[in-house]
């Protein structure tokens, strides 16, 4: 019986955390990344934790008010905005106590206005958060401590929405599906189908609209059997008018089906929330980014750091299909394994079967999700016969020596050596990718190779830059405040002149 990763006698194996994906396998997903569900009979159970494809869950799981107060508190130039302006001296874009009203934080009897927007429903909550802010004793004492850990009292214990994923001035929320009904939202918009972002989302949701792409769309119905009456697609570069403001979805350069949401609100005020994506120069061609000034920005910061640089997507596909043609030429029965999860990395699989001319294996998990893309190139290449190919697409966290050597030894009749690439966006160290040296044993050779489908820091700069943002709202890797302080800073830099 061969060893595959989904049958029952290859257990799951432990995740790596070296992956710019840092994911952690849930007893939801099979080790592909899919819901387990009408899919898959995979049943994995020790995969390790929660997994995701960004580090938006820890602070989804413990975003509570607490972390909104600690956000403004965290010596940036929010917390600048806190202050009256000097009498006479002139504000650009928004102030902070502008951003309060908008995400409907209130600090009572203070003269900041009454707010407007989705607002929390939680008088106490409120309470505890503005203490926060005041940098006082920041929890009131009379909210029990369910509600101070973040959860609705009375409503099955969701977590509270982080701010973030609300868009102020509308009755709009953004990958916020794990907090039950979110009061006063009455769209909800999945940027695009990675777990991280669609989680919570299940066949009994029925808090409102799911707006998202097609291919999304597609996704969401087929993995996940959501009643189709909630499902909102909505086709890219197309204007659409939501609860009266403007919303077009853009090419977000991330995983298929992946979009940037543009928010065009009845005011003029608009918002751009990048979801996740990699920033490219094509993007500065679109029109709406092109002509109207962002005011808010929520950005996609997973690799806001000037240690990640990455070349582009292109240049290490290139490197790939170069590595696998060499050891093809010294060994012409070698098997060539590509690591992916979930949906993403597609263009390196691909690629590789193009040049190569050989059609592509996986197992029928993947293969269901492939051919709901409706991408008729792909799907013709799809193969369901593991020997009849030379090139096989497996869970990323099935790349180990141990595990391809005991799959080579079920394909030995047909293969004599596995060339394995790992895509991430971590195993970079700036040198050029020729120097990029495999770890190698026996005859399994295993490349971590540097394909990321968020932007490199380079990129966010240069995204941010050219979009000059009144406001920037990072989204990833908010979870602490020295994270924060250092990417106000970079933002600050950024926004000069
Ligand atoms: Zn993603």
């Amino acid at each position: 019986m061969k060893p595959s990763p989904s049958s029952s006698s290859s257990p799951p194996m432990a995740l790596e955390t070296t992956t710019d994906d840092r994911l952690h396998l849930s007893d939801e997903l099979d080790e592909n990344g899919f819901p387990v569900g009408p899919l898959s009979s995979s049943s994995f159970d020790d995969g390790g934790g929660e997994r995701r494809d960004d580090p938006q869950i820890e602070t989804s799981i413990a975003s509570t008010s607490d972390f909104a107060s600690d956000f403004y508190r965290c010596g940036t130039d929010w917390s600048s905005l806190l202050e009256e302006p000097p009498a006479g001296k002139e504000i650009r874009g928004l102030v902070q106590r502008d951003l309060f009203q908008m995400w409907g934080i209130k600090k009572p009897a203070d003269g900041w206005g009454s707010g407007s927007g989705v607002s929390y429903s939680s008088r106490k909550r409120r309470r505890t958060m503005i203490g926060g802010v005041g940098g006082g004793d920041c929890v009131d004492q009379e909210v029990p401590q369910l509600e101070r850990m973040g959860f609705d009292r009375g409503s099955d214990r969701h977590p509270v929405c982080p701010f973030y994923k609300k868009i102020p001035g509308t009755p709009f929320t953004v990958d916020a599906f794990r907090y039950g009904p979110i009061e006063g939202c009455s769209a909800y918009f999945l940027s695009h189908f990675h777990h991280d972002h669609y989680g919570g989302l299940s066949k009994k949701w029925s808090h409102g609209p799911i707006y998202c792409t097609p291919l999304t769309a597609r996704l969401v119905k087929l993995c996940l059997s959501i009643n189709s009456l909630y499902i909102c697609p909505l086709e890219l570069d197309t204007e659409h008018v939501i609860e009266g403001t403007k919303v077009t979805l853009l090419e977000a350069n991330h995983c298929p089906g992946a979009a940037l949401i543009h928010f065009r609100l009845s005011n003029g005020q608009i918002h751009l929330h990048t979801g996740d994506f990699r920033a490219c120069k094509q993007m500065q061609s679109y029109p709406l980014l092109l002509n109207h000034r962002i005011n808010v920005l929520y950005l996609d910061t997973t690799y806001c750091n000037p240690k990640y640089r990455f070349p582009p997507k292109e240049d290490v596909v290139n490197f790939i299909v170069r590595t696998a043609r060499k050891c093809l030429e010294k060994q012409p029965k070698t098997l060539i394994a590509v690591g992916a999860y979930s949906i993403g990395k597609e263009h390196v699989y691909v690629s590789i079967s193009q040049a190569l001319e050989v059609p592509i294996y996986t197992d029928s998990s993947r293969r269901r999700i492939l051919q709901s893309f409706g991408w008729p190139e792909l799907s013709r290449k799809l193969c369901s016969c593991g020997q009849s190919s030379p090139l096989h697409v497996l869970p990323i966290s099935f790349l180990r020596h141990e595990n391809l050597c005991e799959y080579l030894n079920t394909y030995k009749q047909q293969f004599a050596a596995v060339l394995a690439f790992r895509p991430t966006g971590w195993t970079y160290s700036g040198t050029t990718l020729d120097l990029i040296k495999p770890s190698s044993k026996g005859n399994i050779t295993l490349y971590g190779v540097p394909y990321s489908e968020h932007s490199s820091f380079i990129e966010l700069r240069d995204f941010v830059k050219f979009l000059k943002p009144h406001k920037i709202i990072p989204t990833v890797n908010v979870g602490n405040p020295t994270n924060r302080e250092k990417m106000q800073a970079y933002f600050r830099e950024w926004l000069k002149a």
